[in-house]
């Protein structure tokens, strides 16, 4: 056999991204989520078919073109996957995941959209499949913004946030960073896609706590111009806007973390 031959490359059994590929293991860690959510988490949810949430969720974005992901794709897995989150205890974050999260860990009425089951199985993780293969792609995957934007992941977090806000009743919450300048985001998921799908005739009220890391200088976000943005959109919708900076049980947990700063000691 000609020398040439044999060192002729393999093509690449998938397009190549930009973005970073399907996490290892994926599917395993799905399942092992959707067990660990339903039956250890929630358990009054432990009749729920794991196997075929599963399925239903890598059959949304297998063998396709990761960069025309639609919210059909997901609607198999949308049906699977109702939750109702009870009135008044919906927290959305944006650009504060970690404090929003260990916040609704504490007070575990609160729900955050990773505390849902759909959301606590996609957390972190990235996938995405390829037109010429039924296999997931863990050697790259669409980048939003280098990319695409409809890419599998960010249709699947634009849907399941859709349907969070939608879901909403009651007075709403909202955990925003008051330490960066664009504390509401328009751009963002929760500018974006959930202040625009909440429906004004169950929820009443949006309340933002803005909330400032411990080490920066205190400022007073609920009067910076991009939370009054959001108040103005608020406005048009008819819901209610209330804003407190550094909402004292959100600061209590920060200062966990940094019991020896002098606003932990001194003004509690
Ligand atoms: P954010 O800007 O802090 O973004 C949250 C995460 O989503 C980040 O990892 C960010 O890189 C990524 N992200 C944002 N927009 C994206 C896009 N178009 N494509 C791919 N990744 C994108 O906060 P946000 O955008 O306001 O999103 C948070 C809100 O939306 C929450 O209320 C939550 O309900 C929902 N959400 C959650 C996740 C998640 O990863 N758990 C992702 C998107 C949205």
């Amino acid at each position: 056999v000609p020398v040439g031959i044999l060192m002729w490359r393999q093509p690449p059994k998938h397009k190549e991204w930009k973005g970073p590929g399907t996490t290892a293991h994926f599917y395993e860690i799905l399942l092992g989520r959707c067990y660990t959510y339903t039956q250890v988490v929630r358990p009054e949810l432990r009749h729920t078919d794991c196997q075929k949430i599963g399925k239903a969720f890598t059959s949304a974005f297998l063998s396709k073109d990761p960069c025309g992901s639609t919210e059909q794709d997901y609607r198999p897995l949308m049906e699977l996957t109702t939750q109702i989150v009870p009135c008044d205890k919906t927290v959305f974050w944006s650009k504060s995941s970690e404090l929003a999260h260990d916040y609704t860990r504490v007070q575990r009425d609160m729900y955050t959209l990773e505390d849902t089951l759909l959301g606590y199985m996609a957390d972190g993780l990235k996938w995405c499949g390829d037109t010429s293969s039924s296999e997931m792609n863990y050697q790259s995957c669409p980048h939003w913004r280098e990319d695409c934007s409809n890419n599998s992941v960010s249709v699947f977090w634009n849907t399941v946030s859709k349907r969070f806000a939608e879901d909403a009743c009651g007075v709403v919450h909202v955990v925003l960073n008051g330490s960066i300048s664009n504390t509401f985001d328009e751009k963002s998921t929760f500018g974006r896609v959930e202040v625009f799908n909440l429906h004004p005739e169950k929820v009443h009220t949006l309340k933002a706590w803005v909330m400032h890391n411990i080490e920066s200088v205190p400022s007073d976000s609920c009067s910076s111009s991009s939370v009054n943005n959001l108040k103005q959109i608020l406005k048009t919708r008819n819901i209610i806007f209330i804003c407190q900076n550094n909402y004292r049980p959100v600061r209590l947990l920060q200062c966990v973390k940094n019991p020896e700063h002098s606003s932990c000691k001194y003004n509690l």
